[in-house]
């Protein structure tokens, strides 16, 4: 979304890396190398389909590689351009250093309806894709290795790997070319519901601090706060879903892309998520909430939390000013523009920047990358070891009480969890966590640390350019 006299997506995240560089001590020369994007690649490749050859324009742009490999999804959509992929792989860049991802940043985007294809088709169109970036190394295990973002997920990765399989027999670590891939094809457990999971957790880091909460206008904890959320797609979806079903949050409003659906006392997600798969992806006509055609509206109704997990742009400044929430959680990249960042700055709205609050997806994708490479499952050695050492303490003191003539239970269900190992998923969610409140505990020290820092986005910002900054100067640039 392009409103006139705002700035493109890129711009706008130029501005934002402005507006924080200006705070930090650096020299305008690595200022300058950390802005830029150092290359992007785009390739038109035909493909014959229904009997006529269809050309596509694709690209893969590599923002920094002070890591690498670098890393960032691929975008299926008919709005892909380079301004917009160059951003996000700026942002991946500042978000991958923010949570300790050891990679650079890179996005990719081919100009495609994913709705207007088949499967089969679909699947001849990545092969390509996949084919022009694997030949150029813009996928490789150890140099970049994409993801999924908009318009593709576990089975687009698929492909993928195995494209890169097929023109690369030897390479032991071929799988480690993607990630996001389907559990058996490679992938890891928890890596679908990793980003919408990441806002569950960073938001609940967010409201261990009644004091940062108290910046937000509110108080309390989660439970009972009132959320609007735009995407019902992959992020929007799993947020929504742990958010109302673990946390006690009230959904009172999802918008689509047909409108949105309303219901004060709260919306069933998993039922409107079911509803839209069986209606083509359409909420209207879902019985237990009021439809409103006008979307786009709802984002200026009143809420505790507004969750934008769409596309960028959709907070700018032709609504930024009328925005009602206290606090905006970015769960997509780039929703809010520079400008509706100044305004809402104004009105005192807290945002919780997305390079922070979807990281979840990058931060899984990292787990997934280091599971290939080591080419073992998380919990496997150590999974019984675990539990046989629990068993041991409990009969211990299932004994001694005996001994003693002590007579006590256990509460029930403690035994079964305490007696089970972590496996995958466990560990994979416990890591995320960590993650997410590691990731926010520095940011918040820049953000009341510093007198200068008036909010958490430019605090992210200092924090990430700084690491990058000091991975460049350590290369002795
Ligand atoms: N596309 C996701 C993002 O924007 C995930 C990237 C990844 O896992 O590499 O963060």
């Amino acid at each position: 979304m392009h409103v006139s006299g705002e700035p493109s997506f890129r711009e706008s995240v130029d501005l934002m890396f402005n507006r924080a560089v200006k705070l930090m001590d650096m020299s305008p020369g690595l200022e300058q190398k950390i802005r830029v994007c150092n290359s992007t690649y785009t390739v038109r490749f035909g493909v014959r389909l229904r009997g006529k050859i269809e050309t596509f324009t694709g690209y893969r742009s590599v923002h920094s590689e002070h890591m690498e490999p670098v890393k960032g999804g691929i975008r299926y959509a008919l709005s892909v351009n380079q301004n917009e992929v160059e951003a996000l792989a700026a942002l991946m860049t500042y978000k991958c250093a923010l949570v300790e991802t050891p990679f650079g940043g890179s996005k990719g985007g081919l100009c495609i309806d994913p709705r207007a294809w088949d499967e089969h088709e679909l699947e001849q169109i990545t092969r390509r894709f996949a084919y022009e970036l694997i030949k150029r190394d813009l996928i490789h295990p150890a140099q970049n290795v994409p993801a999924p973002d908009m318009g593709t997920g576990e089975r687009e990765m698929a492909w993928i790997a195995d494209q890169y399989a097929r023109m690369n027999t030897t390479d032991i670590n071929a799988k480690a070319c993607v990630t996001g891939k389907p559990p058996h094809a490679g992938g890891i457990q928890g890596r679908v519901e990793a980003t919408g999971r990441g806002v569950q957790y960073g938001l609940r880091e967010f409201f261990r601090y009644p004091e940062d909460v108290a910046k937000a206008k509110l108080s309390g904890s989660l439970d009972g706060k009132r959320i609007i959320v735009q995407g019902l797609g992959n992020v929007g979806y799993h947020a929504a879903k742990f958010l109302s079903e673990e946390d006690g949050c009230k959904v009172i409003a999802i918008i689509e892309r047909d409108g949105a659906l309303v219901n004060d006392a709260g919306l069933d997600i998993e039922d409107v998520r079911q509803w839209m798969n069986r209606h083509d992806g359409l909420m209207a006509g879902y019985p237990d909430a009021k439809h409103v055609a006008d979307g786009a509206a709802l984002l200026e109704e009143a809420c505790d939390i507004l969750i934008p997990a769409a596309l960028e742009g959709v907070i700018n400044m032709s609504n930024a000013a009328r925005i009602k929430a206290p606090l905006i959680v970015e769960a997509a990249n780039g929703p809010v523009t520079f400008g509706a960042d100044e305004i809402l700055r104004a009105k005192g709205v807290v945002i919780i920047p997305d390079m922070y609050a979807n990281a979840g997806g990058v931060t899984v994708s990292y787990f997934e990358w280091v599971k290939n490479l080591s080419h073992i499952r998380f919990g496997r050695m150590q999974r019984r070891a675990e539990e046989a050492r629990h068993i041991l303490l409990v009969e211990e003191l299932e004994r001694l009480s005996k001994e003693k003539g002590v007579s006590w239970t256990m509460s029930p269900g403690f035994k079964d969890k305490y007696l089970r190992g972590a496996g995958e998923l466990e560990l994979v969610r416990s890591g995320l966590d960590d993650t997410m409140r590691t990731a926010y505990q520095a940011m918040r020290e820049v953000w009341h640390g510093r007198e200068d820092v008036e909010d958490l986005r430019v605090a992210a910002y200092i924090v990430s350019i700084s690491r990058v900054a000091a991975t460049y100067r350590s290369k002795g640039l």
